[in-house]
């Protein structure tokens, strides 16, 4: 009934159940409304900054007490919403319910290819996957024979910003939190290296270890710390895509704290372009005539993570701040 203080915990969300449930749009609502039955939901990072009331931010914040809205893929049981019908498979922003009316549906897809696993829709063929896209292709301009180090390698976005940079001829390195993740991305994702930053003693050492000549793209997931230590080790000319700062999310004031280097940005001539994924959806049609013939193709490798029923979306999503999940993290509410 609160909004969040510091590190999310499963207590900070609670299960309700609801009596009754309609299964068509009550007569008299919005011209626009669809009702959906979830069947997957995301567990996406930035959902904690919305749990904390902040001035300025891009997000409303949640209103306390009310179920979390997020991105997910359902079915269309009733509809007044001219693009959508019932039977019709969506992606987009639901609620974290069994079933949801949207209204008016800001952002909801009809998803086109359904011979696709439904749950791509919540990743690679969802928000992360064209975060991933536009982040490496349209931010940081790869060309072949370039250095790109990734963190939060194993995670969503991460895994397929490493096999994009072996797609485009480049040298990749990503960071993990565990053995496994590191034995993933170098055994099963194509990565040239990785490695497990929580071992390291010194996160300088450890970049100059792989980047002996530097870094030319860095792909930013985490912020902080991490931050701070590529910095120094970027060429000349570098680009930074500032795709998210999991690292502060639990505590945002920090990130006014944290005094990075950013001199550095001026001396090596760095560019550092932070983005929102959803200002590029225009360009979602694009994205699927690229990603569809590489996955049809074999020559992406995709990794989930499910998490069984809503009584486990709040372990899930909290999950995502200690590294708990390999892959992309998303609850299966029902599967069809
Ligand atoms: P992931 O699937 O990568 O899950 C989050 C991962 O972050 C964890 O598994 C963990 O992996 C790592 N992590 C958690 N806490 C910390 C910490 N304190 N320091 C370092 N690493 C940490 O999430 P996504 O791929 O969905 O998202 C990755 C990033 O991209 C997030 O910052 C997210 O906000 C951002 N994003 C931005 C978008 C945009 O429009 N700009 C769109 C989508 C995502 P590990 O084992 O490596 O520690």
């Amino acid at each position: 009934k609160n909004y969040v203080n510091g590190v999310l915990k499963e207590s900070d969300m609670i299960l309700n159940a609801s009596a009754t449930i309609n299964l068509k749009l009550p007569e008299g609502g919005s011209n626009n409304a669809v009702l959906v039955k979830n069947l997957y939901l995301s567990c996406d990072p930035y959902m904690r900054t919305r749990m904390t009331k902040l001035e300025d931010s891009y997000f409303e914040a949640f209103a306390p007490g009310s179920p979390i809205a997020g991105y997910g893929v359902a079915k269309v049981l009733d509809s007044r919403h001219p693009k959508f019908k019932k039977g019709d498979l969506v992606w987009g922003v639901t609620g974290w319910e069994e079933y949801s009316i949207i209204s008016p549906p800001k952002i909801l897809f009809k998803i086109q290819h359904t011979d696709m696993p439904l749950s791509y829709y919540t990743g690679i063929l969802g928000m992360p996957g064209m975060a991933a896209y536009v982040g490496f292709y349209e931010i940081c301009a790869p060309k072949i024979g370039e250095c790109v180090f990734v963190s939060a390698a194993a995670g969503a976005v991460g895994q397929l910003i490493g096999q994009f940079a072996k797609l485009s001829g480049c040298y990749v390195v990503g960071s993990a939190s565990t053995k496994e993740k590191v034995d993933l991305l170098k055994n099963k994702l194509g990565f040239d290296e990785a490695f497990n930053y929580m071992e390291e003693q010194d996160m300088n050492e450890a970049l100059k270890r792989y980047f002996p000549n530097g870094i030319d793209i860095y792909f930013d997931n985490v912020g902080g710390k991490m931050l701070e230590a590529v910095l120094p080790n970027m060429r000349t000319n570098g680009r930074i895509s500032a795709c998210g700062m999991i690292s502060q999310y639990n505590n945002l004031k920090l990130q006014a704290e944290v005094a990075c280097n950013l001199f550095l940005m001026v001396t090596k001539s760095l560019n550092m372009q932070g983005f929102m994924v959803n200002d590029y959806f225009h360009m979602y049609p694009k994205f699927m005539e690229i990603i569809m013939p590489l996955i049809k193709q074999g020559k992406i490798c995709y990794i989930e993570d499910f998490a069984e029923g809503l009584e486990n979306a709040p372990a899930a999503l909290v999950g995502l701040f200690s590294g708990k999940n390999v892959g992309k993290q998303l609850v299966v509410v029902a599967r069809e």
